[in-house]
C-alpha cells in the first residue's frame, strides 16, 4: 500500500468502527440500510473515488478504490457493494455517456448524494444476460419501456438506474442502455427480497410499464447498449475481488483471536496443529487473492485491463472467501453458529459473491474462452 491507501485505509477503518461496526448484527438482522451512512462515506470522498474531480470525483484509480472497499467489507458487505455498484454505474455514465449526461447524473452520484443501480438480469436472462426480454420502443421525443429487472442492488432507494433493453432484434445487437431516473412514470419497484445474506443491501424487483424515458437519456447509440453493460463488468469483477479480500480478512482475524482465547483439553484451541494448519490455509490464501486483485487493479489503473485477469481475480477471492469465511465458523464451534459471533453473517455474505457479476461458473467460462483464443488465435 502506498501513503494514500494508507491513510485512505485508516480514515475508513476508523469510519467503519465508530458508525458501521457498533449495529452491524442488529442492522443485518433487521435489514436496515441507513441511507446516512452511504451519505457520509460520500462527504468523505469515497462514493466516486474512479470518477474525475471535474465531476465530483476523487479522481483516483481503481487500486486505491480497492483498499477502500476491502476496508468497509471488514464491518459490512452491504455498504461496501452499494458503493460499488453506484460507482460502476458512474463509470458507466463517465466512459460511454455524452458531456449533458455526465453533468447531470454524476455530481449527486459522487458525491454520494443519490446512489445508483445497475438493472441487466432478468427473471429468463441471468447468466445468459443478451437473451434479456425489456423492450424499448421508439415513440416520440422517447422510449417506452416495458417488462421487468430482476434482483437489482439498491432498487428503491437508488435514484439513477442504468437499464438495459431491447430496441432491436434478439441477441446482443438489439440491445440499448438507457438512464432512468427513480421518478419516472410507469417505473415501479417489487418487495425487498427475503436474502440469506447482504441483508442491510435492498434487493428487489424493477418493473417498468409504458415507462417513458425521453431520448437524451439513451446511452451511447441503439444496438450499443450490450457494449455499455459489458463496459463495467471488468472493473465490477475486481471490485467485488475486493469486498471478498477485506470479508476475508476479517474473518481470518476473528478466527486467530477467538482461537488463542478459547481453551480445550486445558490449552488453547490455537495450539491444536489441525486448527493452525487450517489458519496458516486461510492467510495464505487470502494473501493469493489480495495480489491477484491489486494485480487486475492495477492493469485496470494503467488504461490496459486484462478482462483475464478480472474474472481470475473475482474467481479466485470469491471462491477463497466462502471456504476461509466457512472455515472461520469451523474454528468458532458451535458459538460461530450463533449471531453472537460476526463469522455467522460473514458466511451468509459471502455466498452470493460467487454468484453475482457474473457466476463463478461464468469466469471459468471467460478464463477457458481466453485461452482459447490464446492457443487458437
Ligand atoms: C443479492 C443479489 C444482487 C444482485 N444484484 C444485481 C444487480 O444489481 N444488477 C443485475 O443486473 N443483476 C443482479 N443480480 C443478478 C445476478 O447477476 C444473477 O443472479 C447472476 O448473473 C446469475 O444469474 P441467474 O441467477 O439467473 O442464474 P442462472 O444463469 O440461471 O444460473 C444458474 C446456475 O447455472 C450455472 N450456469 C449458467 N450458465 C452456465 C454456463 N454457460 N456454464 C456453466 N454453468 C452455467 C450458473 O453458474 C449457476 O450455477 C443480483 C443477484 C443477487 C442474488
Amino acid at each position: 500500500m502506498n501513503e494514500l491507501q494508507k491513510e485512505l485505509q485508516v480514515q475508513l477503518e476508523k469510519f467503519r468502527l465508530d458508525k458501521i461496526e457498533p449495529t452491524a448484527e442488529h442492522d443485518d438482522a433487521n435489514a436496515s440500510f441507513k441511507k446516512e451512512i452511504f451519505n457520509e462515506l460520500g462527504a468523505l470522498g469515497f462514493c466516486g473515488m474512479t470518477i474525475k474531480e471535474e465531476f465530483g470525483g476523487a479522481g483516483l484509480g481503481y487500486s486505491d478504490f480497492c483498499v477502500a472497499l476491502q476496508e468497509i467489507a471488514k464491518s459490512s458487505v452491504s455498504y461496501a457493494v452499494t458503493v460499488s455498484v453506484s460507482t460502476m454505474v458512474q463509470g458507466i455514465i463517465e466512459r460511454f455517456g455524452n458531456e449533458e449526461q455526465k453533468k447531470k447524473y454524476l455530481p449527486e452520484l459522487t458525491s454520494g448524494k443519490e446512489i445508483g443501480a445497475f438493472c441487466l438480469s432478468e427473471s429468463g436472462s441471468g447468466s445468459d444476460a443478451k437473451a434479456l426480454k425489456t423492450t424499448a420502443k421508439k415513440v416520440d421525443g422517447g422510449y417506452i419501456l416495458n417488462g421487468s429487472k430482476m434482483w437489482i442492488t439498491s432498487a428503491g432507494i437508488a435514484k439513477t438506474y442504468i437499464v438495459m433493453a431491447r430496441t432491436g432484434a434478439t441477441g446482443s445487437a438489439g440491445v440499448s442502455a438507457f438512464i432512468v431516473e427513480d421518478s419516472s412514470e410507469g417505473l415501479t419497484f417489487g418487495k425487498k427480497e427475503k436474502k440469506m445474506g447482504w441483508k442491510v443491501s435492498p434487493t428487489r424487483e424493477v418493473l417498468f410499464h409504458n415507462c417513458f424515458v425521453p431520448s437524451e437519456n439513451l446511452i451511447k447509440e441503439e444496438g450499443q447498449g450490450f457494449k455499455v453493460a459489458l463496459g463495467g463488468l471488468d472493473a465490477g469483477r475486481v471490485t467485488i475481488g475486493a469486498i471478498a479480500v477485506g470479508l476475508s480478512e476479517r474473518a481470518l482475524d476473528e478466527s486467530v483471536k477467538y482461537s488463542l482465547g478459547r481453551s480445550q483439553f486445558n490449552q488453547p484451541i490455537f495450539d491444536f496443529q489441525g486448527l493452525q494448519f487450517m489458519m496458516a490455509d486461510m492467510a495464505t490464501e487470502l494473501e493469493a487473492s489480495r495480489f491477484l486483485v491489486s494485480k487486475a487493479a492495477e492493469l485496470l489503473d494503467s488504461g490496459a485491463p486484462d478482462s483475464k485477469l478480472c474474472s481470475m481475480a473475482k474467481l479466485k477471492a470469491t471462491d477463497v472467501v466462502m471456504k476461509i469465511t466457512t472455515d472461520a465458523v469451523q474454528i468458532h464451534g458451535g458459538a460461530g453458529y450463533t449471531s453472537e459471533y460476526p463469522v455467522e453473517r460473514m458466511m451468509r455474505d459471502a455466498k452470493v459473491l460467487q454468484i453475482v457479476e457474473g457466476t463463478n461458473q461464468i469466469q471459468r467460462v471467460v478464463i477457458a474462452r481466453h485461452l482459447k483464443k490464446q492457443y487458437q488465435g
